[in-house]
């Protein structure tokens, strides 16, 4: 029970922190924060590699279409974010397995709340070109 907690835990961090990659350097410079991911050359990011962490693994740190460096930043904030949401989520499921209750999900979903405003605050950066 526990470890399916901390799974899931760690998959909606990771999916927080590479949403919150997206609004800190999209809104600062005034774009939508809807609409895919572009590289800069102009091409969509594919679906693959959009998935936190292992979009980033699948093509090495680069761009498919042009060779491009992505920035590591969104790879570690991904990782630090899935093993933090996954060693949060082993507490809360030992907490339920203890008899923990419903409170122990609002606990649960109050952290993460705030751990995504506290990512989206660590993501916020003055406009720049960069792949994002
Ligand atoms: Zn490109």
């Amino acid at each position: 029970m526990a470890i399916i907690v901390g799974i899931f835990s760690g998959l909606i961090w990771a999916c927080f922190a590479s949403f919150a990659g997206v609004i800190g350097e999209r809104v600062p410079a005034g774009k939508s924060i809807g609409g895919r991911s572009v590289c800069v050359c102009g091409r969509e990011l594919l679906n693959s590699e959009n998935v936190p962490v292992l979009g980033y693994l699948s093509v090495k740190g680069r761009t498919s279409c042009c060779n491009q460096k992505l920035p590591i930043r969104y790879f570690l904030t991904e990782t630090f974010s899935l093993l933090l949401g996954f060693i949060f989520g082993l507490f809360i499921g030992s907490a339920i397995e203890h008899g923990g209750g419903v409170i122990v999900w609002f606990i649960w979903l109050g952290i993460t709340v705030v751990g995504a405003f506290a990512m989206i605050a660590l993501n916020w950066r003055k406009p720049k070109t960069e792949v994002s």
